[in-house]
């Protein structure tokens, strides 16, 4: 029921030349049984597009046009032709200090201007240790339901990102990630089975060509969320098609 999605974040890599290198390779994985995305740095975000790639931003700011230097409106994104957007990926999170009420409010400017929020989440490894993944989780969930509702879920996406597993080599088994996918789903299937039922839930952290098939294999897995492996061609469209 749910289509699977692969979504590369380039994050702070790239170049005009790896865009002529993956987007012939990417359209051709493209299919009507499976949504590829990318999200490269901004300034590439138009020459993507123009290439015939899915694009999305890594992250938007929260507020509207205005006197913010160095902040992008989710509104230009989606007139370059961006359909997407990152929102509270650990790495906005930790290093730059968003909190959960932030990354809510870009969620919210996202879908205001029509683009689809993927909502990250995951515990570190000293939360997991204790014993608090579920509780990190949920919280980084319950901060866009409280602000928005929620129905505001229908049009996302979640990713999660165990942020030990997170450019380590450490991927979470399948088991692992299983557990906190279907922790999620029932969370909110709790409030609304359909809504849930509906959700995409990409698993992101160390994704490869190897250990693709086994996680999205798992009942609850819809897709990866791919950052080192997004930019060699042959690895990421290995791992599209093992979705
Ligand atoms: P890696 O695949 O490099 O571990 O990165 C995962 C990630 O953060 C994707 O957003």
């Amino acid at each position: 029921i749910r289509k699977p999605m692969v979504a590369g974040n380039w994050k702070m890599n790239g170049s005009k030349e790896l865009v002529q290198q993956l987007s012939d390779a990417i359209n051709n994985v493209k299919s009507d049984k499976i949504d590829v995305v990318i999200f490269p740095p901004y300034p590439l975000l138009p020459m993507l597009t123009a290439a015939g790639v899915t694009t999305g931003a890594q992250t938007v700011s929260e507020n509207e046009a205005g006197a913010f230097t160095g902040e992008v409106d989710a509104q230009l994104i989606k007139d370059l032709g961006g359909e997407y957007t990152l929102v509270g990926h650990s790495e906005r999170r930790n290093v730059y200090g968003e909190s959960n009420d932030t990354v809510a409010a870009k969620f919210s400017r996202a879908q205001q201007v029509g683009l689809t929020p993927i909502l990250c989440v995951g515990e570190s490894e000293e939360q997991r240790e204790q014993g608090q993944t579920e509780l990190v989780v949920a919280a980084q969930i319950d901060a866009v339901i409280n602000k928005l509702g929620l129905a505001a879920l229908k049009d996302s996406v979640i990713a999660y990102e165990p942020v030990w597993a997170i450019g380590t080599g450490k991927t979470a088994s399948p088991e692992q990630a299983q557990n906190v996918h279907k922790f999620i789903r029932d969370k909110i299937a709790d409030k609304n089975s359909d809504l849930a039922q509906g959700l995409t839930i990409l698993y992101g952290g160390s994704v490869n060509e190897k250990n693709s098939e086994l996680l999205f294999a798992q009942p609850d897995i819809d897709g990866g969320l791919i950052g080192g492996a997004s930019l060699k061609a042959g690895l990421f469209t290995a791992i599209c098609e093992s979705a």
